[in-house]
């Protein structure tokens, strides 16, 4: 397909695609996901091998937030049965943070529901970085607290902090129909501010939530144009509570077109399948390692990943390596700007570089698209696009589908079976899935 040889050439040299070539690789059909695939793990594999890199999420303050977003199980007014919880102490989120470490993951990340955190917050969580770090040479973590004030970056680089996750979710036009109590500019500014404060930048989005295949385009170009290091997708888990709780469509086909769609945009970023990668992907989960390179393990926010031996037999059995500790994950152009204090990567090859970030504007907290909240994965629930549920076949008639055998699933079948709340690690007595 003239289409994908192109899009490989490009992602070899870090060109970026046109907006026709990214919408023309999420309107590609089923029956052409194995060759998407194929093509954009030859990117993935220039850049980052065949390398995984685990991250582990500890979720630091659960539930109670003011602000709306719809995907959120931990939104203002969800009926999510979620766990609800204030501040872990800091010896408490190193215990849940070292239970992933063990478990091969090099990242921490450090996540707090609510708008944005306090001075005293941020005091809080300068003293939990501290207490994962004095016990865990060599750990990365990332901390996702909300919108930052002016100073609070400093503060928390300070502190030790590697990197911080703010996501934009979802493109600027559609925002305003996700949230209502903060804006994506807000969200912008403060993967600006982390940038700015020399934390390494993660932000990613929500798949699945309504949007269009041009608002999935937006997105993914405006966090391009926002330069991360780190592009967490998340795929909405519709949880039962929240607004978006019928939201199911998504399909494991759909799902590996938009981690394509992302790989080819952002060719040498650290992309991360993030919450609703088991519900959403489910058997073909081993396909999307192909795309992203980087997974957490275990648990999410609120919701109950697979267990953490099957994320590690998942890796081993598809041919994949966990990165270990002491490997660089970013390629060698970006790990040097970073390093630097440059912004980073895709600069030499499309004109972008730093200045790049001028041209984003959209912020927002989060990423924990499985319904989590703010942070990473959300175990929201995966969306589709809008106007494209599948619709159900004839019953009858000379042109009827084949009857749909006993105990199959129609595509973009609610899969509620698959949504657990979680019980379990961070704010229960019970050990973390690691
Ligand atoms: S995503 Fe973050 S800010 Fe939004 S409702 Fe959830 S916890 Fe609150």
């Amino acid at each position: 397909m003239d289409l994908l040889n192109t899009l490989v050439d490009k992602g070899l040299r870090r060109e970026l695609p046109t907006r026709e070539e990214a919408l023309a690789v999420l309107a590609t059909s089923d029956d052409d996901v194995l060759d998407v695939v194929a093509a954009a793990g030859r990117v993935r594999r220039q850049w980052f091998g065949r390398r995984v890199k685990l991250n582990y999420l500890v979720n630091l303050k659960s539930g109670l937030c003011p602000e709306d977003c719809s995907y959120c199980s931990q939104r203002l007014g969800s009926k999510a049965d979620i766990l609800k919880y204030t501040w872990l102490k800091p010896d408490q989120a190193s215990e849940a943070a070292a239970a992933g470490l063990a478990g091969g993951a090099k990242r921490v990340c450090l996540v707090a529901s609510g708008r944005g955190p306090t001075d005293r917050d941020v005091d809080r969580v300068s003293r939990t970085i501290k207490a994962i770090k004095d016990q865990n040479e060599g750990v990365e973590v990332c901390a996702c607290l909300g919108l930052l004030s002016d100073g609070q970056a400093e503060r928390l680089r300070e502190a030790g902090a590697d990197a911080y996750n703010h996501n934009l979710n979802t493109s600027e036009g559609t925002y305003g129909e996700i949230t209502t109590t903060h804006t994506y500019a807000d969200r912008v500014d403060t993967v600006r501010k982390a940038h700015a404060a020399g934390l390494s930048p993660c932000s990613g989005l929500i798949a699945g939530m309504g949007e269009t295949d041009e608002d999935l385009v937006d997105v993914v170009f405006a966090l391009r144009a926002l330069d991360p290091d780190s592009v967490p997708v998340n795929f909405l888990i519709p949880m039962e509570g929240t607004p978006l709780a019928q939201e199911w469509h998504l399909t494991p086909q759909r799902c590996l077109r938009v981690l394509a769609m992302v790989r080819f945009v952002c060719p040498d970023v650290e992309v991360r399948i993030a919450g609703g990668r088991e519900v959403h992907l489910r058997t073909l989960q081993p396909l999307a390692l192909h795309l992203a390179n980087s997974i957490f393990l275990g648990d999410y926010l609120t919701s109950e990943g697979q267990a953490g031996q099957a994320d590690l037999d998942m890796i081993a059995d598809a041919g994949f390596e966990v990165e270990g500790a002491g490997e660089t994950t970013l390629p060698r152009h970006r790990a040097t700007a970073a390093a630097q204090g440059g912004c980073g990567s895709h600069g030499d090859a499309d004109g972008g570089g730093c200045g790049a970030h001028a041209g984003a504007d959209g912020g927002g907290c989060g990423s924990h698209a499985d319904g989590g909240g703010c942070g990473a994965r959300g175990d929201g629930g995966e969306g589709g696009v809008r106007g494209s549920a599948p619709v159900a076949a004839p019953a009858s008639g000379p042109a009827a589908a084949p009857a749909v055998p006993a105990g199959a699933r129609a595509a973009g079948e609610a899969r509620t079976d698959l949504v657990t709340f979680r019980r379990r690690g961070a704010g229960t007595d019970l050990a973390p899935n690691a």
